[in-house]
């Protein structure tokens, strides 16, 4: 499906950001999704990143009915889920916390002692668990009892219309509430040199990506104050990995992106290096901070 407009603001002016992403076709449960080819859109608007293309309605959709909800658990707190505890520890106790598609309450799990946890979960199965761990989900028509914190973790990303979505919520927050918002940052690094072929925009249901400005524009039309961003990786990784997604990064872009004629020939010689020039898509790169968690604050008076 092609993207009529940009999804952050609905405007038509845009810049196309570096090479195109190639099609692909995920596969769940022998189903078959596909990806169609894309470019990556930067919004001269509202300075968010999005797809150009993406799955239909009804294949988004079906996506998630079937995905397996359950990937996302682990023993351990990835460090994004690590920096929203920081925040909502440090409100006052008992407060109202919403955790907007909160999937198995995992990560509400870990201040139930503190707040009052509550949770918004479009998979039926995924919201039972949430609620035996001590969650209380909520229907949308529910939300009107105010929150203290709103918080959207991995999920502004699959938003198809994440301003509506936001705006939406921002209704539901008390005064000097805080809207913690923690996704991909299309402004990191790692991402520049080629980022439609970047680790998150070939996931299929990764949809936009979060920039400095974009977040500006969310402060202006929300009608929140920008109070932090910090910048953090989504995943830890121990020294071994970090070496080999970083050579290997390297080594395709030198072959793919730059085609250094300094590096090109070394890298060659060298038979791991010399792999990545029949590599056809970039190496996974989720070693690096692309994240980004965004603090606003509600005014005192609204
Ligand atoms: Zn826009």
């Amino acid at each position: 499906m092609k993207v009529e407009g940009c999804p952050g603001c609905t405007s038509a002016k845009f810049q196309s950001v570096g090479r195109s992403g190639t099609a692909f076709i995920v596969t769940i449960n022998a189903e078959k999704f596909e990806q169609p080819a894309y470019e990556i859109r930067h919004c001269d608007n509202c300075g968010i990143y999005y797809k150009s293309h993406i799955l239909n309605e009804t294949d988004l959709s079906r996506y998630y009915q079937i995905n397996d909800f359950m990937k996302w658990e682990n023993d351990r707190l990835f460090p994004t889920e690590q920096a929203i505890l920081a925040v909502l520890s440090r409100l006052p106790e008992h407060s109202k916390i919403l955790d907007y598609g909160c999937n198995t309450g995992r990560l509400m799990s870990y201040m139930l002692d503190r707040h009052h946890c509550f949770g918004v979960e479009i998979n039926g199965e995924a919201a039972k668990i949430a609620t035996q761990r001590g969650v209380t989900i909520l229907s949308e028509t529910e939300l009107a009892i105010g929150f203290d914190a709103i918080v959207l973790c991995d999920v502004f990303e699959h938003l198809v219309e994440p301003t509506s979505v936001l705006q939406y919520l921002c209704q539901f927050l008390k005064p000097k509430g805080l809207l913690l918002l923690c996704t991909g940052n299309a402004d990191a690094a790692a991402g520049k040199p080629d980022l439609a072929n970047f680790w998150y925009f070939r996931t299929v249901e990764h949809l936009c990506m979060l920039s400095r400005t974009h977040a500006k524009f969310l402060s202006q039309k929300l009608g929140l104050n920008l109070i932090d961003w910090q910048e953090m990786s989504h995943y830890q990784y121990g020294w071994l990995e970090l070496l080999r997604q970083h050579t290997q990064n390297f080594a395709y872009r030198q072959f793919h992106i730059y085609r250094s004629p300094f590096w090109m020939p070394i890298l060659k010689l060298i038979p791991m290096m010399k792999r990545a020039e029949n590599w056809t898509v970039p190496p996974l790169f989720t070693c690096t901070k692309d994240h980004a968690l965004v603090v606003f604050e509600n005014h005192a008076n609204c």
